[in-house]
């Protein structure tokens, strides 16, 4: 493994806010991670940092990044074994390349595969854990081990990965057959045409409540385009929050809090974040 101090943590976050951390950790072998949890008291897993606000201060906290852990391989009768590291594109690629269907929807996410794992992440009616057979993990016991996802409870953006803490080395994937690269060609250009893809963001900022949607409850509230310092609710896309140029993780949690209240006070209904927020 190679381990960095006080690294600067800014450009690991899609919101281009992040101050140094005690240190930063590339895994390069899957045992190092057993060795990294039980020598550390605060460990942090970073994937491509695509759903995650880091503080802007130093951190005492161990950054453990797996992208160099990104192994993919073909087992055969559309079983795929995939490693956490590995960037979700990639993944879409290599189904596309071996006409497997099944990620279609998610095509776009820029997450790596351990992050999407770790937050069931979907689109358009999919989610990852539709495609998984079994994942192999670092448990609450810092053993490695291998759980298959009928023994899993998984719900909308909902793991026990979360809940245990548990850490993804990597994945058995299970596709059918034919991919359909024009559904994935037209969902791409959905996304780059209804993101505000240009300015820094972590993607849908709250989970969609039973029977609505966070983005029209953002506009019913009439909060559509409000500002704390830098962060902006988005004019392209209500439930992005937009990082104009210099906003400050404590811009991020003032405008989260507006957020919540306004659309409490109009809808009466509680929204819940998706972001992942690393206390200050
Ligand atoms: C423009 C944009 C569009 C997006 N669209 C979508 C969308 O359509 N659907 C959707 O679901 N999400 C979407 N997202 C959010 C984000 O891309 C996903 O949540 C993605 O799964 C996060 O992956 P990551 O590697 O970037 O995770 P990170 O932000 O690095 O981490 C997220 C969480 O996962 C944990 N984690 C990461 N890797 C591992 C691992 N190997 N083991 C255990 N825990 C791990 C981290 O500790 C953290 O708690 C979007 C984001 C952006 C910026």
């Amino acid at each position: 493994m190679k381990i960095q101090k006080y690294h600067h943590m800014r450009d690991y976050s899609n919101m281009k806010i992040g101050g140094r951390a005690k240190e930063f950790i590339i895994i390069e072998k899957k045992e190092e991670v057993v060795e990294v949890v039980k020598t550390r008291e605060k460990i942090f897993l970073i994937g491509n940092g695509t759903n995650t606000l880091i503080p802007d201060k130093d951190m005492d906290i161990s950054f453990v990044s797996l992208n160099k852990l990104d192994e993919i391989k073909d087992l055969g009768a559309g079983r795929v074994y995939v490693e956490a590291g590995l960037h979700f594109d990639k993944l879409v690629e290599f189904t596309g390349v071996n006409n497997y269907s099944g990620l279609e929807n998610l095509a776009g996410i820029p997450g790596s595969v351990g992050g999407l794992i770790y937050m069931n992440g979907g689109a358009y009616g999919s989610e990852i854990f539709d495609y998984i057979e079994e994942i192999e993990i670092v448990d609450e016991n810092h053993e490695i081990r291998k759980v298959k996802k009928s023994d899993m409870h998984v719900t909308y953006r909902k793991t026990e990965i979360q809940q245990k803490k548990w850490i993804v080395l990597s994945a058995i994937f299970k596709f059918g057959k034919g991919f359909d690269k024009e559904r994935v060609e037209d969902l791409k250009e959905r996304r780059e045409s209804r993101h505000p893809l240009s300015m820094p963001n972590l993607g849908s900022t709250f989970k969609n409540p039973e029977g609505h949607f966070s983005a029209k409850l953002i506009i019913a509230a009439g909060i559509q385009g409000d500002k704390v310092g830098d962060m902006q609710i988005s004019n392209i896309h209500p439930n992005f929050l937009e990082n104009l140029g210099n906003a400050r993780y404590s811009d991020v949690i003032e405008i989260i809090k507006l957020v919540k209240e306004k659309v409490k006070l109009d809808s009466g209904i509680e929204l819940e974040e998706e972001i992942v927020i690393i206390e200050d």
